[in-house]
This record gives C-alpha cells, structure tokens and sequence, in this order.
C-alpha cells in the first residue's frame, strides 16, 4: 500500500467513531461517579511551565528526564504539554485560592497527556486519563474512598478479576533512611545493574525498584523493603488504609516494590490491574497515591493530598478484548425524503421544526432520487419515512410512509411534527 504522506505522529491516534462510542460511556460512568462522591470538574491547559513538572514530578524520573514534549516559546518561555494531571491542578489550587474554601477541594478531570514514550501495546505518546483529587485533607480514609472509586469506576464499565496492588512510601520522616539501606544495598550489587539504574543509584535509588530490566528485577526482589522502615506514623496511615479497604471487601496484594513514576508520592501508593495475560500486558489501568509533598514545592505550603488517575485508552483495549460493547447509538425512527429543489429547500427548514422539537429525523439531502433515500431509510430501520415530492411542497403538505405495515397517507406539512410526536 502507498505509504500516506501525512499520517498521525508517532504513539498519537486519532479516536475514530467507533471508539469516540467508548469514550462516551467512559466518560458517563466517570461523571455519575464523581458526581455522586461530589468531586467538580476543573480542566486546566495542555501546556504549562516545564519547571512545574520538573519539580513536581522530580528532575530524576523518566518522565522529566526522558518523556516531556518541552519546547520554547517565541517569547522566550519553556513550555511542556502536560504528562500528568496532578501538579496543574495543585497550581490552579494555588492560583484561584481554593485553600480559602471549605477543604478538603475534591476534582476531576478527563483528559489528554503527553508523554514521549516507546509506543507500545497500552503505551501511547498522546493518551487520556481520567482522574481525581482530593486537596487538603489529610486522613486515610481518602486513601480508602479514592482505592474505591477507581474499583468502583472499573466494576461498573464491566471489569470483574481486579487485581489491587499497594504499598506505603513513607514520608520526609523516614524515607531517607530507607533510603540509605536501599543505596548500601543496591551499591554492593551495582556491577549487575542496568546502565540506567547505576545512574539511578546515584540520583534517586528508589527509582530503581521500578526498572522493568530482567537483571535489576532480580536483585530488587532481595532489596530490603520500606514497610520494614515506616515511622510509626506512616505505619498507623498505612494499617488504616488496608483496614479499610478490608472492611470494604476490596482486597488487595502487598507490593512491596511498587514506588509508581513519579517522585511526589507520600505514604500510600496504589495500582489497579486486570487479571490475565492481556491485562498484564497492558499495565495497570488505574493508579494514584497520596502526595503530601507536592502542595509544598508547588505553592510553598503544606496541604495533604492524594488522588489517582485511570487510562482511557487501556480500559478500551480490555473492553474490546472481552468483547464487551459500549451501548449502540439511538437510531433516528424517522427519514425525511426529498424529490426536487423546492422540496428540498423545505425538507432543509422541515428538519429545524424537528430539531427544535427534540425528535431525531435522518436525512439524505444530497440525494435526488426517491429510490435510493428510501435504501438509506430502510438500511436505518426507520418507522417512518417522509416523502417531500415537487407537488406535495407546492401545496404544503407531505407524505408519510408507515415502513412496517406499507400504508401511506398526506397529511399538511403544518401538522406532520405533531403526527409523529404522536406515533413514536
Ligand atoms: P500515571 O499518570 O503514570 O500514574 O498513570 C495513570 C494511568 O494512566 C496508568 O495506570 C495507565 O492506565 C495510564 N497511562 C500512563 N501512561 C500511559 C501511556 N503512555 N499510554 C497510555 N496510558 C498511559
């Protein structure tokens, strides 16, 4: 096949119709949900300071250092398009001074992202994620609420084998000790590590227990673990946590190794997968944490936080795995047939009546002859078809064509609105 010479960048798609249906009913069950716990939506721009990420996220994740789409400006300035959702919303916080309402300041957004990946099954460079966040509180039972929102979110689009995976990151208290053990560890073991987690080592070792190379797996899974080095106060968050969760009836698996891909997470950290091979293929469809940190480096103010966003594009590789379909469209149960330009200038006028009355008419304007619209009413399944002929537009009125018993009568033009209020 010739090769197009304009096509989509590289890992960026276009959402065609048929998945345009599964974004929809995404986005319907997203909405309910945040509705119900009482979360507002807020979108914020596509592009924003780079050194907000850089800071946000932390300059030593793969995300700043390898995956930002970064340019400047003619004006001078650094500009990325967002890979996350979290850190602008924290600026907007900031900005709109949502920490003088009543907190905490629950909100969600449903969105595009950018991150300069290697395009793989579930790995995009433009991506949607839906997401929420709860600003400016502090107790486990947000971590809980937000664990259940995702479970339940994933549960009502028709996922049945989730697996949650959770871990605890700790805080400024103790993770720097952790820390420490885990860089003597990996230190005594840096000959077998990857090239990129040598580097990692000396910047940011934790980053390293997310190395997906075979070799750094092995040694990670003997490296001494955090929840061995929560301060008492990180343990108590954390023992909540899954108290609550237990209470729920979600369980959940311990991982031990799970520190996510970016560095503002505190205490709790979360993964949400689908059993099964593709499932596992696909990487985790939802994931989030608390970020106590982050208000900090953003506005220069300590607001606990936590939230968590889900991949639009996974869920729909799933839901089309299991054959399962978004709800078909409401097929119109009316056609509106022309014949001759004066009718058609009626029938072009006829549709507004409609649209103005709510009541879906298909059409075919830019067809002349009877015999192919009427393919095109009956390829729809339409119950009725109206038939604006020269004569009938002359003298205002029109044909209606009852499609399952064949009958047919004219009735005025004026009354055919009303007739078919009636009938459907
Ligand atoms: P994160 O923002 O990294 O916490 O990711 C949250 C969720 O977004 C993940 O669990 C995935 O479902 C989805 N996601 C993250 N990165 C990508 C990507 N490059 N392509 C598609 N989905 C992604």
């Amino acid at each position: 096949m010739k090769k197009l010479k304009f096509q989509t960048p590289t890992g960026m798609h276009d959402i065609l119709p048929e998945d345009e249906r599964y974004f929809q009913e995404i986005y319907k069950v997203v909405k309910e949900i945040a509705d119900f716990y009482r979360f507002q939506k807020i979108e914020t721009p596509i592009l924003e300071d780079t050194e907000l990420f850089s800071r946000g996220i932390g300059m030593t994740t793969d995300i700043v250092q390898k995956e930002m789409f970064t340019f400047k400006t003619r004006g001078g300035d650094f500009l990325t398009l967002r890979p996350e959702g979290t850190a602008p919303i924290i600026r907007a916080y900031f900005q709109h001074g949502f920490k003088n309402l009543p907190q905490p300041v629950k909100l969600w957004y449903f969105s595009p992202f950018f991150r300069y990946e290697r395009p793989q099954l579930g790995r995009f460079r433009q991506f949607w994620q839906f997401g929420f966040e709860v600003i400016g509180e502090e107790s486990s039972v947000i971590d809980a609420q937000l664990i259940l929102i995702f479970s339940n979110i994933l549960k009502e689009l028709g996922f049945q084998n989730l697996v949650l995976k959770i871990n605890s990151l700790g805080d400024s208290n103790c993770r720097p000790y952790y820390r420490k053990v885990l860089t003597s560890y990996f230190k005594s073991k840096v000959n077998v590590l990857c090239q990129d987690c040598r580097r990692r080592l000396k910047e940011n070792p934790l980053r390293i227990l997310d190395c997906k190379e075979e070799r750094c797996q092995q040694i990670v899974s003997q490296a001494p673990q955090i929840l061995d080095y929560l301060c008492e106060a990180c343990k108590a968050h954390f023992k909540e946590v899954l108290e609550f969760l237990e209470d729920l009836g979600i369980s959940y698996y311990l991982d031990p190794f799970l520190v996510r891909g970016l560095d503002y997470y505190t205490r709790t950290v979360f993964e949400i997968f689908e059993e099964g091979e593709k499932g596992k293929a696909v990487g985790a469809l939802a994931g989030g944490g608390r970020y106590d940190n982050l208000a900090k480096i953003i506005g220069d103010e300590e607001i606990p936080a936590a939230g968590g966003a889900g991949g639009i594009e996974r869920i729909i590789i799933l839901l089309k795995e299991k054959k399962m379909k978004p709800p078909v469209e409401k097929k119109p149960k009316v056609f509106l047939a022309q014949i001759g330009g004066e009718a058609r200038k009626k029938a072009l006028k006829l549709l507004e009546v409609f649209r103005e009355a709510k009541i879906p008419v298909a059409e075919s304007l830019g067809r002349n002859s009877l015999k192919s619209q009427m393919r095109v009413a009956d390829a729809l399944g339409v119950k009725y078809t109206l038939v604006l002929g020269q004569k009938e537009a002359i003298e205002g009125k029109i044909l209606v064509k009852d499609m399952i018993s064949g009958k047919q009568k004219i009735i005025p033009l004026k009354r055919v609105v009303s007739f078919i209020k009636k009938k459907i």
